[in-house]
């Protein structure tokens, strides 16, 4: 048996609905290599689909966890810019480090992209490796002083909204609708407003979600049960439409929705993917043609928006742009990680949090 001091606690996913939390092997920190000592991890919307469907790039036995607060407890040999003790997030996004997206720093879009949580080990555990092609592309990023765990935990998936908006040139006094109200809902609605977006619309069609959204005080909250959420925001926008529609929810209807309440020249994102077995909508291609519709993709996000992210949750000078903490809904320790999960999948709560710290309660 190994002592205890090699041992460390982690939640080991053993397949779909088979979540282990146990002591297992403390990882080595290798040439190259730097090992963080996990402060907080949040909970995504993924890790929810992969726990109770599996994922072709997790291969149980894993860890997964991707939205990472930690310290670095020690740096491998090589290793310069890092020391133990440094308060640190991690970039998602590995790539292969020398194709033209990687030369780019679009480690999302490198066709040999790895990512923490998925192909490596992640942060749902005392204890993780940063592999040192990721230490060498400068996934691991400082936090500024003093800024709490929990809140760095939320840079990774407001650095996916990040993302999502940049395509979508949000200028000051457009409409922004939202579909759907859960976390990334509510990220996509709060940066929206750091664009001074005009009015801000957010649709759902769940009491609890809908009751929730309204702390981010949008200016309409639309109830989209009856199927007339189209009209609604028809009727918001004078009959124009919405300059900008994000769909923030895997929901074929959502997506055919945003299509039809977008404005002439409107910019559309379907930021939530739909279920790999039925990912096909069916929409009136003349829309975008008469009506210069642009509709963008948004898969995960590179190192210069984790960047962006910290500087909105945490600036340098001047208070924060997005109160990150207020998407926290649950403070969970390691052992009730599949209640979280739970939790999430339900919609009773926006972003839970596995805290390793004990510091922030329930
Ligand atoms: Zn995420
Ligand atoms: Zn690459």
């Amino acid at each position: 048996m190994p002592e205890r001091d090699e041992m460390m606690k982690a939640a080991v996913f053993m397949g779909p609905e088979r979540m282990e939390v146990k002591e297992v092997p403390k990882p080595k920190c290798g040439e190259g290599e730097v090992l963080l000592e996990v402060k907080a991890c949040a909970i995504c919307g993924t890790d929810g689909r992969i726990y109770f469907h599996g994922q072709k790039n997790v291969v149980p036995p894993a860890i997964l966890g991707h939205e990472i607060a930690g310290d670095i407890v020690e740096v491998g040999d090589g290793v310069e810019g890092y020391s133990p003790g440094d308060r640190v997030t991690v970039v998602t996004s590995i790539g292969c480090g020398h194709c033209g997206y990687c030369a780019k720093g679009l480690t999302n879009m490198c066709p040999d992209s790895k990512a923490i949580g998925y192909h490596y080990s992640g942060g749902f555990a005392e204890y993780m490796v940063v592999p040192a092609k990721g230490v060498r592309q400068n996934a691991v990023i400082k936090l500024p002083e003093g800024m709490p765990y929990e809140e760095a935990a939320m840079v990774e998936p407001l650095s996916c909204c990040i993302n999502g908006q940049r395509y979508l040139n949000i200028a000051a006094g457009e409409t922004v609708v939202v579909i759907g109200a859960g976390p990334i809902g509510s990220m996509h609605l709060m940066l929206a407003k750091t664009a001074d977006a005009g009015k801000t619309i957010v649709v759902d069609i769940d009491d609890k979600r809908l009751k929730m959204v309204e702390r981010f005080e949008p200016d309409r909250i639309v109830d989209g049960r009856d199927g007339s959420s189209v009209e609604k925001v028809m009727e918001e926008t004078g009959g124009l439409g919405a300059e900008v529609v994000i769909v923030a929810c895997g929901s074929h209807q959502a997506q055919m929705d945003a299509l039809r309440m977008a404005a002439k020249m409107g910019r559309v994102s379907f930021f939530a993917g739909l279920p790999k077995d039925r990912p096909t909508i069916t929409f009136d291609s003349n829309l975008l043609h008469y009506r210069e519709i642009s509709v963008f993709g948004a898969y995960a996000s590179y190192r210069a928006q984790f960047v962006e992210a910290l500087e909105l949750i945490s600036p340098a000078q001047g208070g924060a742009k997005i109160e990150a903490a207020k998407v926290i809904t649950h403070r969970l320790p390691l052992e009730r990680i599949v209640e979280g999960i739970v939790t999430t999948k339900k919609g009773e709560g926006l972003k839970s949090v596995i805290d390793f710290t004990g510091e922030y309660g329930t």
